[in-house]
């Protein structure tokens, strides 16, 4: 059934939010977004900018298929200069590198799991072909499993992109408004309460990214998420020799050489997240255990000083997907959070398949997985 009243507040004007802005204002709606900072001044700006079927949940992957097709197709969404300066580079791959024989037998059932899935888009490395696509490897790597199709961009461009692109669609972004309160409206609709007053629309969705539970609660629903810091370094330009994205099976890898030489290393290490102060902090001992691994799969770079930390907030739900749909027994206040680690590849298809239930009235199939009663007492999770 199609509303009638085509506004939406949005809180979170992060990728998640202005990309859900973009495609609700393309289809007519009237849009209004808060943050209670700048626009994209959290983890969508300082992510690693990863495009990346491989690893991912099975749960996650058409999603994340028909994302790869926005990323591919950019252009369309946020005109063709603005594509071009988010540097989406796909088809460099990305490679999970084996450096054990424990990896090795799981990245083997992985492929198996995956084929049986008919998800066909990981394919067992041998030996040999890891050292041939990634020179300087060490010895000790046994094989891996590569997603040729895989590549990455400039996250705090494309955030740009589509902050910029769903304001020339007509969306109206307030910064530095913080939402204090939620309350649904008779008659249908929610009433979101700033320091600068109320504000009514027809449907409410939260895109408060780390802080997402915490906007879930002021309309009474508890929805479990952690707050987490995932944290990432850079170092000085060595000479190119890495084109794929390389990451770890089960140790803290992730990284890639950027155009100019530098390596940006992340791999799931961990922060110390202040989400009441809007920052994070990162640990040196636990960034240690990163640069660790990295030697570990390629020693040559024991001489590449590192050069700056950072970290950003995010939110991890207990399943390790996001919360994607209405609330319990809320059909017009959405919840977009929770993306943990992952949701900067997927932001345009969150954005296309949440625009195209709101404006259609039936959830999305993509989004069926995603569901925030999943943790309910009694529901299948
Ligand atoms: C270091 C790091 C590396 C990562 N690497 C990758 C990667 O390689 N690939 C990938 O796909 N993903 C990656 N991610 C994850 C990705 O960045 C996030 O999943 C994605 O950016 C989430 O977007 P968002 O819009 O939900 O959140 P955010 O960008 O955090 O936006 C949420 C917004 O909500 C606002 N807000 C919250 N509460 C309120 C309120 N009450 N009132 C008003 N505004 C509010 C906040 O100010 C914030 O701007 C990484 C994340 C980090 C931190």
């Amino acid at each position: 059934m199609t509303r009638q009243n085509k506004t939406a507040l949005i809180i979170g004007a992060g990728l998640q939010g202005c990309s859900i802005a973009l495609f609700l204002a393309k289809a007519g709606w009237k849009v209004t977004l808060f943050d209670k900072n700048v626009a994209g001044r959290h983890a969508s700006s300082v992510n690693a900018g990863g495009l990346r079927m491989l690893l991912r949940d099975w749960r996650e992957y058409p999603l994340a298929q028909r994302a790869m097709w926005h990323w591919a197709n950019l252009d369309q969404l946020v005109g063709a200069a603005a594509a071009k300066s988010c540097e989406v580079r796909l088809g460099v791959s990305q490679i999970a590198l084996a450096l054990d024989e424990a990896e090795m037998s799981w990245a083997i059932s992985r492929a198996e799991d995956m084929a049986r899935r008919n998800l066909g888009q990981e394919e067992l490395l041998s030996r040999d072909a890891v050292r041939s696509l990634l020179p300087g490897v060490s010895g000790r790597a046994l094989g891996g499993l590569i997603s040729r199709a895989d590549g990455h961009a400039n996250p705090a461009a494309a955030t740009r992109a589509f902050r910029e692109a769903c304001m020339a669609a007509g969306a109206q972004i307030v910064q530095n408004c913080q939402v204090q309160g939620l309350a649904p409206v008779g008659g249908g609709g929610w009433r979101v309460t700033t320091p600068t007053g109320n504000h009514e629309g027809g449907v409410l969705v939260n895109c408060g990214g780390a802080w997402g539970a915490d906007v879930a609660a002021m309309a009474g629903q508890a929805l479990p998420l952690r707050t987490v810091a995932p944290s990432m370094m850079v170092t000085a330009r060595v000479q190119p020799f890495l084109g794929p994205v390389v990451i770890g099976i089960d140790r803290p890898l992730s990284f890639k050489q950027s155009a100019v030489g530098s390596l940006v290393i992340g791999g799931g290490i961990l922060g110390k997240p202040c989400p009441e102060r809007d920052t994070s902090f990162t640990v040196m001992d636990r960034m240690t255990q990163s640069a660790a691994a990295t030697l570990e799969a390629f020693p040559a770079l024991a001489h590449a000083p590192v050069l700056r930390t950072w970290t950003g907030l995010e939110g991890a739900t207990p399943d390790g997907i996001p919360f994607i749909g209405p609330g319990p027994g809320t059909p017009d206040l959405w919840h977009v959070f929770g993306f943990c680690g992952h949701g900067f590849h997927l932001s345009p298809a969150v954005g296309e398949s949440v625009a195209h239930s709101l404006v259609s009235g039936s959830l999305h199939p993509m989004l069926a997985p995603f569901g925030c009663n999943r943790f309910a007492h009694g529901a299948n999770a």
